[in-house]
């Protein structure tokens, strides 16, 4: 990404919340974006992800540029190349597990679906639940079928919103080794946004942000 900013507007109200940012990642990098509440990093994840789009400066995605795209041209290029990890995890809550994990695969039109989501949900832990509704799943239960359907495109890149956020140490820790299997079985590029001061120093490059700027740019 390259001297990104943005700036919300909102009632009359504009408030810059990342300021001529600008960094690379190289494949296969693991990266932990960290810094205080407020500082950008959900925003920035969300930008780096083509979720959102930057108000200047310009994020290129396995050399496609994503500013110059329409919506649609965006997501397809999500489609391919990205998994997301949300903070909340939204999963549908109307689906069950196995459902929720076969959505993204269905709406790429891929064949053996359901086969798929079931060995999706083993890799994760969660075969027993297949058949459960969000509601009736743990959070990091919940969080593993989020896991699952990131999975589920073989993403080049994994972008990760606090995933161990609030999870117990166990359940973090089985989620943290899902994760970096990813990076070391298929060299799926981690870029993790956490408060996690141990997760982070798994990781091989650390970035705070402050107010908006990048205030360290740690490589181990
Ligand atoms: P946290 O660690 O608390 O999740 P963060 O570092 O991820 O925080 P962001 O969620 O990126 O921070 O938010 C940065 C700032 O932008 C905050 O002041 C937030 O209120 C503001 N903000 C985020 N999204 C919007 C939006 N859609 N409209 C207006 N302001 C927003």
């Amino acid at each position: 990404i390259q001297n990104v900013s943005k700036t919300y507007k909102s009632a009359g109200n504009a408030l810059t919340v990342l300021s001529d940012i600008s960094f690379s990642v190289e494949q296969g990098a693991t990266v932990a974006i960290t810094g205080p509440s407020g500082s950008g990093k959900t925003t920035l994840l969300g930008l780096c992800a083509g979720l959102d789009r930057a108000s200047s400066g310009s994020v290129a995605l396995n050399n496609v540029k994503l500013d110059q795209l329409t919506e649609d041209e965006r997501a397809a290029v999500r489609n391919r190349y990205v998994g997301f990890i949300f903070q909340n995890f939204q999963l549908m809550p109307t689906l069950t597990a196995l459902e929720n994990v076969m959505v993204p695969m269905e709406l790429r039109r891929e064949k053996d679906v359901r086969a798929r989501a079931v060995e999706l949900l083993d890799k994760v832990g969660l075969s027993a639940r297949a058949n459960h509704y969000p509601i009736q799943l743990s959070g990091g239960e919940q969080q593993r079928v989020s896991l699952a359907r990131a999975f589920s495109n073989r993403p080049a890149i994994l972008f990760a919103d606090e995933p161990t956020g609030n999870l117990d140490g166990e359940t973090s820790e089985k989620i943290e080794k899902l994760m970096f299997d990813l990076n070391h079985e298929a060299g799926t590029t981690l870029v993790i946004v956490t408060h996690d001061l141990e997760l982070a120093s798994r990781t091989s490059r650390i970035i705070r942000l402050k107010s908006g700027l990048i205030q360290s740019d740690q490589h181990a």
